[in-house]
């Protein structure tokens, strides 16, 4: 078994939404969503980026969003700006349970903020956490509260979601569609950027207009980082990234995770876990001819997207694995892919 690094999960929201039964989803499993304790060690689960994500109100207008992904072509409008003050409770409470999380492990999982906590962690088996912010809602235009939450621990932050934020704008989820839907960065997101530079928190391109993505690519002086998107050269959805994208990250020692959501992995778009491996392993030749073997890793998107059978969850990661081995990936490239990639990555952006 090969240990695995992620590069994005949304269990802190299944926490969030359901703080009464954080023992059950965390520490014992209770059978649902694609993450807990006990699988991730089944699963040999190393560790992973734990998005603190700030829920959109419920949509108003009768749009049903799963059965419109699972029906392509589709192009979902996105939710409104969600101001700081609304954001700010929500994030802490995320924060918090993530801490909770390494409280109540009795050492299992371990909350890292430095390369060498990750790579103390990867040696002595314990699941290793780091605090990522995806879209930036809980830090106002001023920036004071990055400080504070740099100092509770975050070391990554996409300064959007796919929803606008007063920092820049995101994708809309849509399939076709070039990542080329919009407005890019603000002058405050412009700022956001340089003091993330400056206090060496990592930033996730994920979610932003391809806009967005070459603004910071102009301007930050660290890797370039998508942490789960695909290839769009493969999959042609808003959420994936086109070669020149991939050119710009391998350029600057960046990294892609590959994203298990199934309708930025399935060729035709469909959001539909019904599908073996040749599409994931179609994005991986992909990625692996545009960015080198020493820039991609994975980033599976686990409770926060419908994933193929053959995984099913964390337990399962597995399964992806020996599809890449059977497909001829030898073991020096799958410890890249599984680990390696984003230990080095992250040496180079938060300083070894
Ligand atoms: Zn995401």
């Amino acid at each position: 078994m090969i240990p695995v690094f992620d590069g994005h999960n949304d269990l802190l929201l299944r926490l969030h939404e359901a703080p009464d039964r954080r023992e059950a989803i965390w520490l014992t499993g209770e059978g649902k969503g694609h993450l807990d304790l006990p699988r991730m060690k089944a699963g040999g689960f190393a560790g992973g980026f734990f998005a603190i994500y700030i829920p959109s109100p419920e949509a108003h207008d009768g749009l049903d969003y799963m059965t419109a992904m699972e029906n392509p072509p589709f192009a979902l409008p996105l939710g409104d700006l969600i101001g700081h003050k609304a954001a700010q409770p929500v994030a802490l409470s995320m924060a918090g349970h993530l801490r909770w999380m390494e409280r109540s492990s009795q050492g299992a999982f371990k909350v890292c903020t430095t390369a060498a906590e990750l790579r103390a962690c990867l040696a002595q088996g314990v699941i290793a956490g780091i605090m990522h912010m995806e879209g930036a809602e809980a830090i106002g235009p001023d920036l004071d509260a990055l400080y504070l939450y740099h100092d509770m621990g975050l070391r990554s932050l996409g300064p959007v979601w796919s929803r606008p934020t007063v920092f820049g704008h995101g994708v809309p989820f849509a399939f076709p569609s070039s990542p080329d839907t919009g407005e890019g960065l603000t002058p405050a997101g412009k700022d956001l950027i340089r003091l993330c530079n400056k206090l060496r928190i990592m930033i996730d391109l994920s979610h932003m207009t391809e806009k967005g993505f070459w603004d910071v690519a102009a301007l930050s002086d660290a890797p370039l980082v998508a942490t789960h998107s695909n290839a769009h050269a493969i999959t042609p959805s808003s959420r994936n990234l086109t070669d020149r994208q991939l050119a710009a990250i391998r350029d600057t020692g960046g990294m892609v995770g590959l994203n298990y959501a199934t309708s930025f992995l399935r060729r035709d778009g469909r959001q539909s876990g019904d599908m073996g491996w040749e599409d994931a392993l179609a994005h991986l030749d992909h990625l692996l001819e545009k960015l080198g073997e020493d820039h991609l890793g994975l980033g599976s998107d686990f409770d926060g997207a419908t994933i193929p059978v053959g995984i099913t969850d964390v337990a399962g990661q597995q399964n992806l694995v020996q599809a890449m081995r059977d497909h001829g990936y030898d073991e020096p490239l799958l410890r890249k892919i599984c680990h390696g990639n984003w230990l080095h990555l992250l040496e180079r952006t938060w300083g070894a």
